[in-house]
């Protein structure tokens, strides 16, 4: 095994050329074979919690099945959302660990605008702890942040105090995945208002991995803020928890290329936690087989050779059609203001998820999304993507698709 510096020492392009052959030999495979369940709990920074390193994320998942599986299975750690399912995640996690609830970690989150009210959230927190059938949530999150004027909301602050008075949440933190993810997450820290983030992170925005491909790819460098986001909120012993760590997911393009012990989805955990600066993950898990899939990472902090194969025919598959979150390189170049990257955030979860619901539900939140892009005869957009993602076709399927 070795870890992501020994990587750099290694050849890209050979890497690729074993990678295109197709069949890697055995004696390359990893050594870890599926264990059975979690390998490994972690301190989750300052709150002293200690959670299963791969933890269920609920956006796709309204099955209590699934929730009582993973359980199981030794995960303790259940990310929800008032949005998921309409509160069909939230439901279910409820159902499933009812009865458990001094041997799990719960999150909910919401969306607190700039201008919301302490009573409005308060009653959004109350309905989510009705649907999780629980008193309070371990760590409650103000959910999808993307405008610094919402975390400036002092409402949102005065009510995290109050909830903890009253002992309905213990802990509070920020998630984010957008195109203004660097932002708040700096805002975030610096002024200390989370103990915990959750934001979007995997093996192509690390730098060691993203600087080894770009001659290949010919890529710009567009995200080098998040890792040092990631190291300074650690210095701050704020807890640290990735998600959409599989740049995309598209699990199926990779099963050809895998074998026990070494699949795309584990390679991709164990980059992101390799990283000394991430505590732990959370994955959508939508049926008890991605379950089973996802848990037989748990314990892996290193990739190997043929992990690093994978994770780089990956990239070189998704070259020119992924749009890397906290990216917003191109929010420039479109005169009719179409948020560029918030609309590809939502193709992704069409295309690449094939979650058509969550898809559609985030298209509608981004109020007129990419109407401007079905007619649009100039398309400035072309040519901003350093990562070459065809802008303008992309918006305007996704319009077409989601609206
Ligand atoms: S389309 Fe390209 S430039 Fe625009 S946000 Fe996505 S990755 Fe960044
Ligand atoms: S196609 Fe036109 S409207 Fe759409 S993002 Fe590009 S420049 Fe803007």
């Amino acid at each position: 095994m070795t870890d992501r510096r020994e990587f750099l020492r290694m050849g890209t392009g050979a890497a690729l050329a074993a990678a295109g052959a197709g069949v890697a030999p055995a004696d390359r495979l990893a050594a870890n074979e599926p264990a059975g369940g979690i390998q490994r709990y972690v301190r989750l920074g300052r709150t002293e919690l200690q959670v299963s390193d791969i933890s269920l994320g609920s956006s796709s998942n309204s099955d209590p099945k699934v929730v009582a599986h993973a359980f199981d299975r030794g995960v303790n750690f259940f990310d929800s959302a008032e949005s998921y399912r309409w509160g069909g995640a939230e439901e279910a996690i409820g159902k499933a660990l009812k009865g458990r609830r001094e041997k799990v970690i719960l999150t909910s989150k919401t969306k607190a605008g700039a201008s919301e009210s302490r009573g409005e959230i308060m009653t959004s927190l109350e309905k989510s702890l009705r649907r999780l059938q629980t008193d309070y949530v371990d760590i409650y999150f103000n959910h999808s942040v993307n405008d610094v004027d919402r975390l400036r909301n002092q409402e949102w602050l005065e009510f995290t105090e109050q909830a903890k008075r009253q002992g309905k949440i213990r802990f509070r933190g920020v998630s984010g995945h957008g195109s203004r993810l660097a932002e708040c997450i700096d805002y975030t820290i610096d002024n200390d208002i989370a103990d915990v983030i959750l934001v979007a992170y995997n093996f192509a925005q690390d730098p060691d991995f993203y600087d080894k491909l770009r001659h290949v790819f010919h890529w710009s460098d567009i995200q080098p803020d998040l890792p040092r986001l990631l190291e300074k909120a650690k210095k701050k012993d704020v807890g640290v928890v990735a998600m959409k760590t599989l740049m995309g997911a598209r699990l199926n393009d990779m099963r050809a290329y895998e074998r026990p012990g070494g699949t795309f989805s584990q390679a991709a955990f164990g980059w992101v936690l390799s990283d000394p600066n991430v505590d732990a993950l959370v994955i959508s898990m939508s049926s008890t087989s991605e379950v089973d899939e996802f848990v037989a990472a748990s314990g892996t902090s290193t990739t190997n050779a043929y992990h690093r194969q994978l994770l780089e025919r990956y990239a070189f598959m998704r070259a020119g059609q992924y749009c890397q979150p906290g990216c917003n390189v191109c929010a420039a170049s479109c005169p009719q203001h179409v948020q560029i990257a918030e609309v590809l955030r939502t193709r992704m979860y069409d295309v690449d998820y094939g979650d058509r619901s969550l898809a559609i539900a985030e298209y509608a939140a981004l109020g007129d999304g990419a109407a401007a892009c079905i007619d649009c005869e100039t398309q400035q957009c072309l040519g901003a993507c350093p990562l070459g993602v065809p802008i303008a076709r992309f918006t305007r399927q996704t319009a077409l698709r989601l609206a």
